[in-house]
This record gives C-alpha cells, structure tokens and sequence, in this order.
C-alpha cells in the first residue's frame, strides 16, 4: 500500500487541452468527403474494460509522486503526452516521408536541437525506441570501420554493450573502474597496448551511481592510439547543459563531447518524453553509407531524406518526434532555461542527501567525493557486508512502507572504505535517483522517512 500524504494525482491539464488541439487538427482535414467510420462498440464494454486497465495499473509503485525516488523513472511532460495523444489520431511511421511528413520534419528538427546542445552543427542522427537500439546502431557502424577490432567500456557501463558487442559478433572487454565507478585511464592505456581497439565505449552517468567517464582524457589517448570514442549518455547526455553546476573532471568530460565520433542520449530518461525514445548521433555524416538498402515496399518517393533510409529500425512512431518536439518547444534546450533548471534542482536535491547521509552514524557514503549527477548511493554502517547488505533490504522494505521508494544497488566495498582496509566484493547499498525537479522540495519528507524506515530497522 503506498502511504501518501494527500490525493495523489494532481489535476491533470491534459484532457481538455488534447480535446481543444484535436479539434484544430480535424480541422486541417475538414476538405475530405464525408465517411461513415466503422461504429465503436459498445461504449459500455469500453468502460468497463478501461475501468479493468485502471485497476490493473493501480499495481505499480508510484513514479509519478515526488516520494518515489528509486529507479530512473518519471512520468512525461503533460505537453509530451498530449502531442503524443494528438499523434495517434493520425498514427504516423517516421520511416519514410509517405508514411509521417509532418513527423519526419519535426524529428529531423528535433534532432538538431540535441546535437545543438553538443555542439555538433553537422551530423547524422535520428531517434531510435531505446538507447540499446541507439548504442546498438553506433557499435555497429563502429564494427564496420573497423571490422575485427574489439570494443571496450568500463565494468560500470550499461551491460547491454556486452550483449549488443556479442549481437555484432565483436570482441568486447571491460575496463576496471576507480572507486568512484569512473573509467581507470591506466586500465585503458594497458588495454590500448594490444593494439586491437576499434572503440571506446565512455559513459557520462553510469546508470547504477551517475559516474562520469574522463572523456576528455580519453580523446587525449585516442590522439595516441587511434580509435573510435563512443560516449554513452543514455541517462547523463542531458547534464552538458549544466556543466558550470559539476565538479571540475565531469565539467571537462562533458565540454569534451564535442570530439565524440558517436553519441547516445535517452530523452525517455531524462527528456520528460513516453519510453520508445532514444537518439543516436554520428559526428561523420557520411557513415550513413552503410545503412543503404533496397527493398521492393520500402521505396522513398521523393528524394528527401527518408529517416528509414538512415536508421537500423523499419517503423518508428512518428508520435514520439512529436512530442519531443513539442516538449523542446516549451522547454528549450539551453543552459539558462527552465529544463536545464529542473536538472539543477534535482542535482541540488542529490547533494542535500548526500551531505546528510554524511552527518549520520548509521551511513557510509563512498569515500571519494560527493555524487557526480543526481544518483545518490550509501551503505549502512555494519561490522561486515553482508550484515550493511541486509540491512539494506529491510531498510528498503520499511520505507517502502512509509511511501518512500528507494532502490537497492550492489557496488565494490572497497568503494566505501579506505584504500587498504576493505574486504574484497561487493555489498548491497541503497541507491536514490533524484531526478524530478520536486524532489528538492521533497528532501525533508524524503529524510524523514528514510530516518524512520532506519530507526525501525536499526532498533534505535
Ligand atoms: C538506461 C541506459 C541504457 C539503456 O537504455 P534503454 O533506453 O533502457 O534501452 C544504456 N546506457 C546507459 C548509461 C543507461 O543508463
């Protein structure tokens, strides 16, 4: 049962500014002859099925409220659902121009708008359903630059670049990681050594703690040692634009990002947009070569670009680049806009947590600095790991049952103790992703809870 303080649903704006667009949209197609469509069916039946889906949905932690602070997860912008909505009365497929004109433009505009943010002017880039698809599409033009080569990312990158190498049949390797989950650079050069690099995979935001990879050093090596740089930031892309709020190595890797050969960003994480929305960009517009194909259905009937001339994926929603679109209408990407705001917020809510953590006994925080993004992780004080690790779940468990939902994440000891004291493996630690906006506003409640969901743990 979720306890929460007030009704939980606030008022939702959307209904009657979706009905009022639809209306316009209906409009627009007012020349057509009349038809009689198919009837609905019996609107009872409806209602009642719907009524099914609304208590079926009931069964799910709510990720829209300011006290779920676990996963990476949020409900999209009130304006992404409502052009989202507003699309599905046409349906349109951003595969090719016949099948969504207005939808193609408004991705390829939108597009531009998040290689902007980079500082990317010329490229090729288009959405893709996730940032698996997106990070798969930029290994496999990797593999095909340099066929044979291996791929290599940090122990702390997602773990699908493994599976997705594994798809491209492409050797892949890990790279150790310091105890801040960043990309050791001497584990790299030992690596670089070998001679059969093709690709670095660098994260900026690993998704278990928000560590950001040293990119700017690593392009300083692929000076070296030639090799391709693609930067995963799939959760962390959208921190470019408040790069003067990080520290000082994550300010550096993220201005860096405008060397990357690849880049992969999720506006269904932190872009305020419905899932099935990921983009992939290349800095070398010409690696759209290998895309071509030829198909006797799929043709293109006008010599505009066609995004599935340029995509791994056939059909895509088109109602996805409309609500990104919509959503960076409202919400520009620029570093003095109210996006770029709400990303403070949530970071300004990682640091409060992470500076009280550090004032009580019954926490350890990780031994090298403050969190990087909005990711806070912390271990309970215990004499070994697995005594901090269950204590941890029923610590989990008892805020739960307060309203508070946080998540569980296992990481090195080593990370939490000084250099030389630890016991090797790993230990279960709690793990906050503070990522709406409210979540600063919430950090009191939040704390409350947490102290109480300890306390009944701890017996103190
Ligand atoms: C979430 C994530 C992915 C995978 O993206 P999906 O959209 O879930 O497929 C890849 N890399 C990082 C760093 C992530 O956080």
């Amino acid at each position: 049962m979720h306890l929460l303080e007030k009704a939980p649903m606030p008022h939702d704006p959307v209904p009657e500014l979706l009905r009022r667009a639809t209306e316009q949209l209906e409009a627009g197609f007012a020349g057509l002859p009349a038809y009689e469509p198919d009837p609905i069916p019996d609107l009872d039946v409806i209602a009642g099925v719907l009524a099914t889906v609304a208590h079926r949905l009931g069964d799910n932690y709510p990720y829209f409220h300011p006290l779920y602070a676990g996963q990476m997860l949020k409900p999209p912008h009130p304006l992404a659902r409502a052009a989202y909505a507003l699309a599905m009365k046409i349906n349109p497929n951003n595969h090719a121009r016949d099948g969504g004109r207005a939808s193609s433009e408004m991705e390829i505009e939108a597009v531009g708008e998040i290689a902007a943010m980079f500082g990317w002017s010329e490229f090729l880039g288009h959405l893709t359903s996730s940032g698996t698809l997106a990070n798969l599409e930029a290994l496999w033009v990797a593999g095909q630059l340099a066929p044979g080569k291996r791929i290599v990312g940090s122990e702390q990158a997602h773990y699908t670049h493994r599976r997705i190498s594994a798809v491209l049949k492409l050797d892949y390797a890990e790279i150790e990681a310091d105890s801040r989950g960043r990309m050791s650079l001497e584990a790299l050069e030992a690596e670089l050594r070998k001679g059969d690099v093709g690709t670095v995979v660098v994260t900026l935001g690993t998704t278990a703690i928000g560590a950001v990879d040293p990119l700017d050093e690593v392009l300083k090596l692929k000076a070296r040692y030639g090799f391709r740089v693609h930067v995963d930031g799939a959760y962390g892309g959208y921190f470019r634009l408040i790069t003067d709020d990080l520290a000082e190595p994550a300010r550096r890797a993220y201005l860096a990002s405008v060397e990357a050969d690849s880049l992969v960003i999720d506006p269904h994480k932190h872009g305020l947009q419905p899932y099935g929305c990921g983009c992939v960009l290349f800095r070398e517009p010409a690696v759209g070569r290998f895309y071509k194909h030829d198909s006797p259905y799929t043709y293109f009937t006008s010599k505009e670009l066609h995004l599935g001339e340029i995509s791994l994926e056939c059909s895509r929603a088109g109602a996805t680049a409309v609500a990104l679109w919509a959503t960076q209408q409202l919400l520009p990407l620029t570093p003095d806009g109210e996006f770029a705001r709400g990303l403070k917020s949530g970071r300004g809510a990682a640091l409060e947590l992470d500076r009280r953590l550090g004032a009580d006994s019954s926490f350890v925080r990780l031994t090298s600095g403050t969190p990087e993004l909005d990711i806070v992780v912390w271990k309970l004080k215990a004499e070994n790991a697995e005594r901090a690790s269950e204590l941890a779940q029923r610590i989990f468990v008892s805020c739960a049952t307060r309203g508070l939902h946080l998540a569980l994440v296992q990481l090195p000891v080593l990370w939490f103790e000084p250099a030389g004291v630890g016991q090797a493996g790993a230990v279960t630690c709690m793990r906050s992703v503070l990522m709406k906006p409210e979540h600063a506003a919430w950090l009191d409640r939040i704390w409350e809870r947490l102290s109480a969901g300890c306390a009944e743990v701890l017996g103190v």
